[in-house]
């Protein structure tokens, strides 16, 4: 391959064969270009050789002439001359050699940015750029070992480490203190705990910390039979750099992404919430209006038949306590829309905290459903010496009403309901309300959901059953409002059990 300047040497030997005196030192000179020629097209190596030749050329004149003359001022120009093509040669095929090696890592170091830099997913993008360094440094294995935000670590080129990362490996501590570990004698020393594979023995090691400057993403290991000197080391150095840096890179991307998607996903989430929103809204309006209109045709009915017709004093009773029913019925729907108006706009409830007897509401309340409700047996049961609750009077009766009317409704073949006042065994100043029923129950994985507003349970038994959705909403809202709180446990099929807790007096 270095023919071309060997031949050029070859030339100026044959012209310069005969000619001596003051002209052939210049003449000798020209072994120079040879030599540059061979150290810019190939390098230092190539350099030696032609001016190790021109120098046996020249050799051929020179010995002589020291023989004959000694050393003399030409003797010793002479013998510059011969040295010169040698010398700066291999001088400036170094040079060459050097600008080649920084090609050589920069257009690596390229490959590898553009390898992370793609859109295949991360691990198949540091397996690529992994194996770029391995390749780009003469390494026989190299692996990456990552680092996230989580503190989760993630292994590219596994053949290095194998699947199981030890943290007492060098890489594990490499990754822990951040220092560089080099081993020259992979298979001998404890540290790295790897058997080297194949080739030459012994095979060096290196563990490198991947710093960005802003912290360590991970650790770059690699292996090589043969020699890792100083420059191959350097040569690391820098893409252990590069790396990190890439790498940082690479993950700020994804996280970057992740966010874009996560926000994306939120106001997915949000327009469809809000879609769903103005959808109940409609639904609600629809329903409030039914819920209202049958408790109002009722009343329109019975007062009509009462002030049209002569009615038997007996019925005439009967249709009044279906008046005072439906006035109850429109009573509580209004009193729950007017809670739920407050709850919405974030507005205090009107609340008037009081001693509160709770036995001489529950007594109360027990009479009012067991006179309205015969198909039901309405049973009261009250602690005795049962101390008073602080709370709003008012919206306590609001509260066991709508929790026993519940009841009622929800047990739609008639049966017990059970109201018990008691001091809560499980709570200290504590008072508990319950209201038991052997009704249809609640499913279990609708349970958490039936304090939400709006919120009914689809069961063919009580289809027909008239309801907002708001009744246990409301009570939850004015049980926490007033420092208490609401529990529900239920069987489908068997029964509910509500339980109002309410700070006592
Ligand atoms: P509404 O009774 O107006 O539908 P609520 O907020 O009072 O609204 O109750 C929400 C839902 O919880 C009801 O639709 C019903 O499905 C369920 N639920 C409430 N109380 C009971 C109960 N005692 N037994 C069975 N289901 C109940």
């Amino acid at each position: 391959m270095i023919a071309g300047p060997l031949a050029l040497v070859a030339a100026i030997a044959l012209a310069t064969a005969g000619v001596d005196g003051a002209l052939a030192i210049p003449l000798r000179h020209l072994y120079l270009v040879p030599a540059a020629w061979a150290a810019l097209r190939w390098g230092s190596s190539a350099a030696g050789l032609v001016g190790l030749v021109a120098g046996l050329f020249q050799g051929l004149q020179v010995f002589p002439m020291i023989e004959r003359e000694g050393l003399a001022p030409a003797t010793f120009d002479a013998l510059v001359a011969l040295a010169a093509p040698l010398v700066l040669g291999i001088a400036l095929g170094r040079l060459v050699d050097q600008a080649g090696e920084r090609g050589a890592r920069l257009s690596s170091l390229l490959a590898i940015q553009r390898a992370l830099g793609g859109e295949a997913p991360l691990e198949a993008r540091l397996e690529k750029a992994v194996a770029l360094v391995g390749a780009a440094l003469g390494a026989n294995r190299a692996g990456l070992v990552l680092r996230a935000d989580d503190g989760t670590l993630a292994v590219a080129g596994s053949t290095a480490f194998g699947a199981a990362f030890r943290k007492d490996s060098a890489a594990g501590r490499a990754l822990e203190t951040g220092s560089a570990i080099l081993a020259v004698n992979l298979d001998a020393d404890p540290r790295l705990r790897v058997k080297a594979v194949g080739g030459l023995t012994p095979s060096r090691g290196l563990v490198l910390p991947l710093e960005t400057g802003a912290g360590r993403v991970g650790v770059l290991a690699i292996e090589r039979t043969g020699d890792l000197g100083p420059a191959a080391c350097r040569s690391a150095r820098e893409m252990a750099l590069h790396l990190a840096l890439a790498i940082d890179n690479a993950q700020l991307v994804l996280k970057q992404r992740r966010f874009a998607q996560e926000l994306e996903d939120k106001v997915e989430q949000a327009t469809r919430r809000l879609r769903e929103i103005d959808q109940a809204k409609s639904e609600f309006l629809s329903v409030v209006s039914h819920e209202l209109r049958t408790p109002l045709t009722a009343l329109q009915g019975f007062s009509e038949l009462l002030l049209e017709r002569v009615v038997p004093p007996d019925r005439a009773r009967r249709y009044l306590g279906h008046v005072r029913t439906e006035a109850q019925r429109l009573g509580r729907i209004v009193t729950d829309l007017l809670d739920l108006s407050r709850i919405e706009a974030g507005r205090p409830l009107e609340l008037r905290p009081e001693r509160v007897d709770l036995g001489e509401l529950v007594e109360r309340n027990v009479d009012l459903f067991a006179s309205q409700h015969p198909r039901h047996r309405i049973e009261g049961q009250v602690a005795e010496g049962l101390g008073a609750v602080s709370a709003d009077r008012d919206a306590v009766d609001r509260m066991l009403k709508n929790l026993m009317s519940n009841a009622v409704k929800y047990s739609p073949r008639g049966g017990r309901v059970r109201v018990a006042a008691a001091v809560a065994g499980d709570r200290p100043d504590t008072m508990e309300l319950t209201v038991e029923d052997d009704g249809i129950g609640i499913p279990a994985e609708d349970l958490p959901r039936i304090f939400d507003r709006y919120v009914r349970v689809a069961h063919p038994e009580t289809k027909a059953a008239s309801g907002l959705g708001l009744g246990l909403h409301v009570v939850r809202s004015l049980a926490e409002a007033l420092g208490g709180a609401v529990e529900v446990e239920s069987l489908p099929g068997k029964g509910s059990r509500f339980r109002l807790l309410l700070p006592a007096a």
